[in-house]
């Protein structure tokens, strides 16, 4: 009887694979049906009577109402908050699906209050500073290297008119 009432499902992200909550229904139900026909009929009474033609009118509004609002809830709360990845997008097209992602990260990493969530993209993005943070050091060690290092044979002219191998 719980499952009555229950309208979120417990889900695992497809690529981060993160614990959240989706919206498993996708189309209106016989519930809502009868329920947006109540409404139409109670709407009809309080306006016309009960059995007024334009009450279909009302009925119609609603339902349709009541499909688009419960299949777009069912199809955004498919994208996953931590690491914007869209299933139904995948699907179609993995190479769009990667391009969100893609740009998901870019965005996020920029917001501080992203970082200080427990998406594991921070995860990600502190590995590939700390990564980038490495590799700079090694390239300025080796650069540093290479300068004081400069190979034999390159002459350099000193002030005072002398020309010398640099290295000397
Ligand atoms: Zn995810």
């Amino acid at each position: 009887m719980a499952g009555w009432f229950k309208s979120k499902n417990d889900c695992y992200c497809a690529f981060c694979k993160s614990k959240r909550r989706i919206y498993p229904k996708k189309h209106a139900s016989v519930g809502n049906f009868l329920m947006v026909m109540g409404f139409a009929i109670c709407a009809s009474t309080g306006l016309w009577t009960w059995w007024d033609p334009r009450s279909i009118a009302i009925f119609s509004v609603a339902m349709v109402s009541t499909e688009i609002f419960i299949y777009l809830r069912w199809r955004f709360s498919l994208v996953c908050t931590l690491c914007g990845f869209d299933p139904v997008l995948y699907r179609k097209s993995p190479e769009l699906a990667r391009e969100k992602v893609r740009l998901f990260y870019d965005t996020k990493t920029q917001d501080p209050k992203f970082l200080l969530s427990k998406s594991p993209l921070v995860d990600l993005y502190r590995k590939s500073t700390e990564i980038k943070r490495r590799n700079e050091i090694v390239t300025n060690f080796e650069n540093k290297k290479n300068a004081a290092s400069a190979p034999t044979g390159e002459l350099v002219r000193r002030p005072n008119g002398s020309v010398v191998d640099r290295q000397v």
